[in-house]
């Protein structure tokens, strides 16, 4: 999602004139969009504003902008904590851009005339919630993607009402916000005219999506991610769709029926469980056991029986004993998994389970290790069963290596081809010759 945030702000920006460049030393302007979900993520923004700082120091007139999750957990704190930062704005925020700057730019005129210098001027912070004003002006501005890829995210919905006791996105994003169901539509032809055949479709909470304005003629008063995608499957161009990240509680029966019918919905889905005790996830508030968790997957794999699965998981969570952590992996024993993102419990300010008592890091440290053990052999088996299978791939990009192109399976398995650049935006059969751990290689079919 931030990806997309700094797309969009990158747009906002080229209507004021701005371009970008491949370096902050040669740029006017630093922006750096932040991530608050976990502490490690949060430290990053100061040493890097350490570095930029000496940049500053070079070019005074430089601006620097802090945006996303951590400006909004601190607001004008960190003007103070950073004086190096112009403007800190929250993730809800980024399309007051342009006015930002016009502010910034009358309090710099204010401290030249005031102190001969604008070291001083007052920075510009703005952390308010309108979020149902969030998309309205992303509609209204067409978007004008500034990098040509195939392959584009699109927001469908933001924020999260479901508090789970470790997380800060509800305080961060805000409440759960839909996007007009007509909006997303025009946003995708749009995208699909410029030569964007997949769309991944983005929100906290992607399944919570609805749309309850009588969109178009479908019998239901309350039009949920699977009549959507149904919809989007039909836009001219679009070849693949795909929809992160999604939460155990809101996969409906039309979400899951969309999985059997629509061959332009890939066979991939990110469906974090964060543990395998019941005793940890009633602590988390996720509002489900381990059990409705497998009999979901079940279902999801009756109507889409190839469908690949991705997790989020957590480990050393407050409680968590060796035995809650044993039942974790002996889930994703049971599940079986193409691929996941693991990671230890940090205690977010503000969040209910950072007030209680922690478990000791080594033993996190411990289970985080013996669980990526795990998770790591389901991945490097699931690659290693599609080596000699010939599977689709949309190109996107060149390959760090000369004369090789990237692109994605069905299973969003990065891989590998050597071919020339004529390839991208292409949906081409490979021969898959070698399975990696992390991704794939093969050639064209019948090249
Ligand atoms: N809405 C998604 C997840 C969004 S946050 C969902 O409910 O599944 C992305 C992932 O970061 C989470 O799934 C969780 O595994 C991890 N995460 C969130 N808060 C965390 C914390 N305090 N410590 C460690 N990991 C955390
Ligand atoms: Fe965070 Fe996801 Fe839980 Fe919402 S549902 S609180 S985003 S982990």
């Amino acid at each position: 999602m931030n990806v997309y945030d700094s797309e969009r702000m990158g747009e906002a920006l080229n209507m004021a004139g701005y371009h970008p460049v491949d370096a902050p030393d040669k740029a006017d302007m630093v922006i750096l969009n932040t991530c608050h979900i976990r502490e490690k993520a949060a430290e990053k923004v100061y040493s890097e504003l350490g570095r930029l700082k000496k940049l500053k120091d070079i070019n005074e007139d430089m601006i620097i902008g802090v945006a996303g999750c951590v400006a909004q957990a601190e607001g004008e704190e960190m003007l103070s904590r950073a004086p190096t930062v112009d403007m800190v704005f929250g993730p809800q925020t980024f399309q007051a851009l342009p006015d930002m700057l016009e502010e910034l730019a009358d309090n710099r005129a204010e401290a030249l005339e005031q102190n001969g210098h604008i070291k001083k001027a007052k920075g510009v912070v703005r952390t308010s919630f309108p979020a149902e004003e969030k998309f309205a002006p992303l509609f209204e501005t067409p978007r004008q993607p500034l990098v040509r890829s195939p392959a584009a995210f699109v927001t469908v919905q933001e924020g999260c009402d479901k508090f789970c006791t470790f997380c800060v996105v509800p305080y961060t994003r805000g409440a759960e916000v839909s996007r007009a169901a007509l909006e997303i539509e025009a946003e995708v032809i749009s995208l699909a005219q410029k030569g964007v055949s997949e769309i991944t479709l983005l929100g906290q909470n992607v399944n919570a999506w609805h749309d309850v304005d009588a969109w178009y003629d479908v019998d239901a008063d309350d039009i949920g991610l699977g009549q959507l995608l149904r919809r989007l499957a039909q836009v001219d161009g679009i070849e693949r769709l795909r929809y992160t990240t999604s939460h155990p509680r809101d996969m409906d029966d039309a979400l899951i029926e969309a999985h059997a019918d629509l061959p332009e919905l890939m066979p991939y889905l990110h469906l974090p469980v964060q543990a395998g005790s019941d005793k940890i996830l009633k602590s988390m508030n996720r509002k489900h056991t381990a059990e409705d968790y497998i009999k979901l997957v079940d279902r999801i794999r009756a109507a889409r029986p190839d469908i690949a699965l991705s997790s989020d998981f957590i480990v050393g969570f407050p409680g968590e004993t060796e035995e809650d952590f044993t039942a974790t992996l002996d889930l994703v024993k049971q599940v079986t998994y193409a691929q996941a993102y693991s990671f230890k419990y940090s205690p977010r300010p503000g969040t209910p389970a950072s007030e209680e008592a922690q478990i000791d890091e080594d033993v996190k440290s411990e289970r985080l290790a013996r669980l990526q053990d795990v998770l790591n052999a389901q991945q490097v088996s699931f690659n290693a069963s599609q080596a000699g299978e010939t599977l689709e791939v949309l190109f996107e990009k060149q390959g760090k290596k000369l004369g090789q192109m990237v692109g994605r399976s069905p299973y969003l398995q990065t891989v590998h081809v050597d071919a020339d650049e004529t390839v991208i935006g292409k949906i081409l059969p490979v021969k898959i010759e070698k399975a990696h751990a992390n991704s794939l290689s093969g050639n064209i079919f019948g090249v």
